[in-house]
C-alpha cells in the first residue's frame, strides 16, 4: 500500500510537439506535507500544477493521487474527479458576494457550521460580513485560501499565492499559510520564482529549470554540497532575485 499523497512518474508536456514545457518529471508528496516548486519564469512551473490538477493533458507519464491513477497513456481523470484544490495568485474572489459568502460558496450542507470554523482557521471571523474590496491582499488571499479549503481537497496547490502582494505582506502571510496548512494537516504543494518563499513556508523544495528536475531536497538540505553547477547557477539568479526584493523592502 503506497502512502503518498501525490505521485508524478516520469511526466512530460509538449505543447508544439518539439520543444518540452515539462520533461521525464517524477516526484512524490507524502501525506501533510508542504512541498514547494522554484523556477524561473517559463520553467514549466504552472504546467506541474496544471496537469496535476487535470487542466491539461500529460503527454507522457503518470499521475497518482492517494494511489490512485487520475492520469495515464489511456486515461485522464476530469479536473472536479480528482479532489484536488488550486488557489491562483490573483484570488478571483466575487466582489459582490461577503467574505462568509465566498468561503460557502461551493458548500451544500452544513454551510454556516463550516463556514464559522474556516473562518476561525483564518483568524477572520469579524470580517464575515465585509466584501472583498474592503480587505487587504493578504486577508482576500486567506479568505480564496479557505475557500478552497471548503471543499476538503486532498491536496493544495498554489500558483504563485505572493506574486500580487505587497512585499511587507508576504513575510506575514508566508508564515500564516504555512501555519492554516499545518493546524489542518493538508498537503501542499507550491509554485513561486522566489526562492525566499520557498524556504519560508516549504517543508521540502524542488528546482525547476527548462522543464526539468534538477534538484529534489528537505528545506535543511537545500544548503548542503551543492556540486551541480547548473543548480549552483540557478541558486545565484533565485537568490540575487530574492537579495532585491529584501532591499527594495529595506528602502521602504
Ligand atoms: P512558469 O509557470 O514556470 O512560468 P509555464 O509552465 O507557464 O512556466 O510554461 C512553461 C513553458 O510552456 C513555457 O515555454 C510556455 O511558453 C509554455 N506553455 C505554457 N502553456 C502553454 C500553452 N497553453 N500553449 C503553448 N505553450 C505553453
Ligand atoms: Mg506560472
Amino acid at each position: 500500500m503506497n502512502m503518498e499523497i501525490l505521485e508524478l512518474l516520469n511526466l512530460s508536456k509538449t505543447f508544439d510537439g518539439k520543444s518540452f514545457a515539462l520533461k521525464d518529471c517524477s516526484f512524490s508528496v507524502s501525506p501533510g506535507n508542504i512541498l514547494a516548486i522554484v523556477g524561473e519564469s517559463g520553467s514549466g512551473k504552472s504546467t506541474i500544477l496544471r496537469l496535476i490538477a487535470g487542466l491539461e493533458r500529460p503527454t507522457q507519464g503518470i499521475i497518482r493521487i492517494k494511489g490512485k491513477e487520475v492520469s495515464n497513456d489511456g486515461h485522464i481523470l476530469p479536473p472536479q474527479q480528482r479532489n484536488v484544490g488550486m488557489v491562483f495568485q490573483d484570488f478571483a474572489l466575487f466582489p459582490h458576494l461577503t467574505v462568509a459568502q465566498n468561503v460557502g460558496y461551493g458548500l451544500k450542507k452544513d454551510k454556516a457550521e463550516k463556514v464559522n470554523d474556516l473562518l476561525q482557521l483564518i483568524k477572520m471571523e469579524e470580517y464575515a460580513n465585509r466584501f472583498p474590496g474592503e480587505l487587504s491582499g493578504g486577508q482576500e488571499q486567506r479568505v480564496a485560501l479557505a475557500r478552497t479549503l471548503a471543499m476538503n481537497p486532498d491536496i493544495l496547490l498554489l500558483d504563485e499565492p505572493f506574486s500580487n502582494l505587497d512585499a511587507g505582506l508576504k513575510a506575514g502571510l508566508r508564515q500564516e499559510i504555512r501555519q492554516i496548512v499545518k493546524e489542518i494537516g493538508m498537503t501542499m504543494v507550491f509554485i513561486t520564482h522566489d526562492l525566499l518563499d520557498a524556504l519560508d513556508i516549504a517543508d521540502e523544495l524542488i528546482f525547476l529549470k527548462a522543464g526539468e528536475i534538477l534538484l529534489h531536497r528537505p528545506i535543511e538540505m537545500i544548503f548542503k554540497d551543492v556540486q551541480n553547477s547548473e543548480v549552483e547557477q540557478t541558486f545565484r539568479d533565485l537568490k540575487s532575485a530574492s537579495q532585491r526584493i529584501l532591499e527594495m523592502m529595506r528602502q521602504k
